[in-house]
């Protein structure tokens, strides 16, 4: 058995008490979260937020440049009027370079991706920092769009503010 298979069981479960078909395409509580792909964070939970109610977009790290395309489609075409960038504490993307991950694929799968940025950080706050400054001075983020960025502590469950634009 797969864990495909796992899932299919489980959401033959989900299915049959599912009561949230006629929601609308556009999120009700108008705002997109950016967040780190992370098993141990479940930005919906930690958040409150509740199907129908927001995009959530998730990459490694929660990194803003890898988000922008779909940030640009949420807010343009979805109708999203707020952002929220949303890094953790323990987040894998402290623990390697750019010229590390670079000789391991090299060497795993023969492919020469030197000189790629796979927007590794080794400083937390000033990632999240970075990607609400990032944002902040994208034109394609209309200036009226409150961005704030905030930590996820894995071990307490708390999330606390660093900074708003
Ligand atoms: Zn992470």
């Amino acid at each position: 058995m797969t864990r495909f298979d796992e899932f299919l069981q489980a959401n033959a479960a989900f299915a049959t008490s599912f009561v949230h078909g006629d929601l609308p395409m556009p999120p009700a509580r108008k705002v997109a979260v950016v967040a780190c792909m992370d098993a141990r964070l479940h930005p919906e939970k930690v958040l409150g937020i509740e199907i129908g109610d927001a995009h959530v977009i998730r990459n490694a790290g929660g990194r803003a440049q890898d988000a922008l395309r779909s940030l640009v489609i949420s807010q343009q075409l979805l109708g999203t009027k707020e952002i929220v960038v949303l890094h953790h504490t323990d987040c894998g993307m402290l623990t390697f370079t750019n010229e590390q991950l670079a000789a391991k694929v090299a060497s795993n799968l023969g492919v020469n991706i030197e000189g790629q940025d796979f927007l590794p950080f080794n400083d937390l706050e000033q990632s999240v920092r970075d990607d609400v400054a990032f944002l902040r001075n994208s034109p394609l983020i209309p200036k009226d769009v409150p961005i704030s960025g905030a930590i996820y502590d894995v071990r307490t469950g708390k999330v606390h503010e660093v900074v708003r634009a």
